[in-house]
């Protein structure tokens, strides 16, 4: 765990999968977390609980993003945490809580596509209007979008679309920010084993395809995501910005040679 370097970071959806990992690395770069869970109030505790463990600080909020009055709830509860620290401010924002839709246009119902972008494009763009008083100069933003934007898969069609309207944010933002220094980017992961696609990569089957399509030759852990939002998000990070990062091990590039 390196030193405390005076930043703070909040990781939406840190309490598991990918924002688990990303609040554990932002942690152990020295970075103050909050992290914030939806419900789980457990297992955000066990995020917490990994950092202090490995030397680190953090904090948890809750916040059941797509309920009246969620964003007050996040803001008053990171306000509070970083008080406790003795800090009010915030270097780092990782809007990474995010939910999958699973189906094809024929199947797509408004109510599912309404809370798909709900959850994925209007919640983090609100999550970033609300931290931008709050964001110091040099700060980091990085939206954690999907390389199903890339790939074209017809059965993630809602899921794809809001993902690609969330990728869509870094640019315009980044202009927007740059002069003080802030950066904002998009982390587009492939398939990662966690809680959201546990359902099918438990299929050997299904992993053995996905190995086969991907140029690095395995299936991404949340570790391979945080490692790529660290550095987006350290101060070695700050010539890059509004950029989307595939972060899928090279999966779907195109046909690879037998070994
Ligand atoms: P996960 O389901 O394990 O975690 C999602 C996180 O988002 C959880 O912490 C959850 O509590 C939070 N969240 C979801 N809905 C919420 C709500 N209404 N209110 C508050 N919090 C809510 O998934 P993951 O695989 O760790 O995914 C993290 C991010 O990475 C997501 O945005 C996901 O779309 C993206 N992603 C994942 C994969 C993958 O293969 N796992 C691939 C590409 C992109």
């Amino acid at each position: 765990m390196g030193e405390p370097d005076g930043r703070t970071a909040l990781v939406t959806g840190g309490s598991r999968g990918i924002g688990r990992a990303v609040a554990q690395r932002l942690a152990a770069d020295g970075a103050l977390v909050a992290v914030h869970y939806g419900g789980n109030e457990e297992a955000a505790e066990e995020t917490v609980k990994s950092i202090a463990e490995a030397g680190g600080r953090a904090f948890a909020v809750r916040a059941r993003f797509g309920e009246r009055g969620a964003l007050d709830e996040l803001f008053d509860g990171l306000a509070a945490g970083l008080a406790e620290h003795g800090e009010d401010g915030l270097d780092v924002l990782v809007n990474n809580a995010g939910i999958h839709l699973v189906g094809s246009i024929g199947n797509l119902t408004e109510e599912e596509f309404d809370r798909a972008v709900t959850i994925n494009v209007r919640t983090p763009v609100f999550v970033i209007q609300r931290a931008l008083p709050l964001l110091r100069d040099g700060g980091r933003i990085v939206n954690v979008a999907s390389a199903a934007t890339r790939i074209g898969s017809p059965l993630q069609i809602g899921y794809t679309l809001s993902k690609a309207a969330l990728t869509a944010l870094a640019a315009p933002l980044a202009n927007e920010l740059g002069r003080r220094g802030i950066t904002v980017n998009t982390v587009n992961p492939g398939v990662v084993l966690t809680d959201m696609t546990a359902g099918w990569t438990s299929a050997p089957e299904a992993m053995a395809e996905l190995e086969s399509i991907t140029a690095l030759g395995r299936i991404g852990r949340p570790e391979d995501i945080a490692d790529v939002v660290g550095f987006l998000a350290s101060p070695q990070g700050g010539w890059v910005t509004g950029q989307t990062v595939d972060a899928s091990g090279g999966t779907y590039l195109g046909p690879i040679p037998p070994a």
